[in-house]
């Protein structure tokens, strides 16, 4: 319930006007039967975002969760987070709370075979203990690239430059905290700046 308060309008002689005046008198009325305002700024193309999220995958095996943390602060519509994300979120407001699940072609993309690659053990350095599991730095034609070790013989390591997420469908339960629009500085750097992003 809320209140609205009634204006009266009277006319006056004196200066041959209208005037309006507040009589301080408050009628109560519906608020659930009056249309919801749109007060909250919805999200777009360069607005500041702040989410906490939980990702599943299909097996219901939590990947990432910012339980615990802070949020997780971005700038929407430039790629910082995968598009299938950006796209669910796109016009939701802060307070909104969903689920949604992306194929990983919306997410890490399909995994690439081409990517997995056998190489000698001499390529590394010799006092290195290489273990399955660790990740490298690497060059590629294509830039830099994270390689995960999947396994290790004596003679050659197998690495896996797809990301650990490709080819998996990303569950996603989200609870946006902000949505506010970038500054100015922001939208030059390309991040956000304050809490949950850069400080310089
Ligand atoms: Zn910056």
């Amino acid at each position: 319930m809320g209140h609205k308060c009634l204006t009266f309008a009277f006319f006056q002689k004196s200066t041959g006007v209208c005037a309006s005046v507040g009589m301080g008198y408050c009628s109560t009325f519906n608020q659930d039967s009056a249309p919801k305002p749109k007060f909250s700024m919805q999200i777009s193309q360069h607005t500041v975002v702040a989410i906490d999220y939980t990702l599943t995958d299909d097996q219901g095996t939590v990947l990432d969760t910012s339980e615990g943390r802070e949020p997780l602060y971005f700038l929407q519509g430039v790629g910082q987070i995968i598009s299938g994300l950006e796209e669910a979120l796109e016009g939701k407001s802060a307070g909104e709370q969903f689920s949604v699940s992306i194929p990983p072609e919306k997410g890490y993309g399909l995994r690439n075979d081409s990517l997995i690659q056998q190489v000698p053990r001499d390529r590394f350095p010799a006092d290195a203990e290489i273990e399955k599991g660790m990740q490298f730095r690497a060059s590629s034609p294509d830039g830099p690239m994270v390689v995960t070790v999947t396994d290790v013989s004596l003679d050659f390591v197998m690495v896996d430059g797809n990301h650990p997420l490709a080819g998996q469908t990303l569950n996603f339960a989200v609870d946006i905290v902000e949505v506010r629009p970038a500054t100015e500085s922001e939208l030059d750097h390309g991040h956000v700046h304050g809490p949950g992003g850069a400080h310089h």
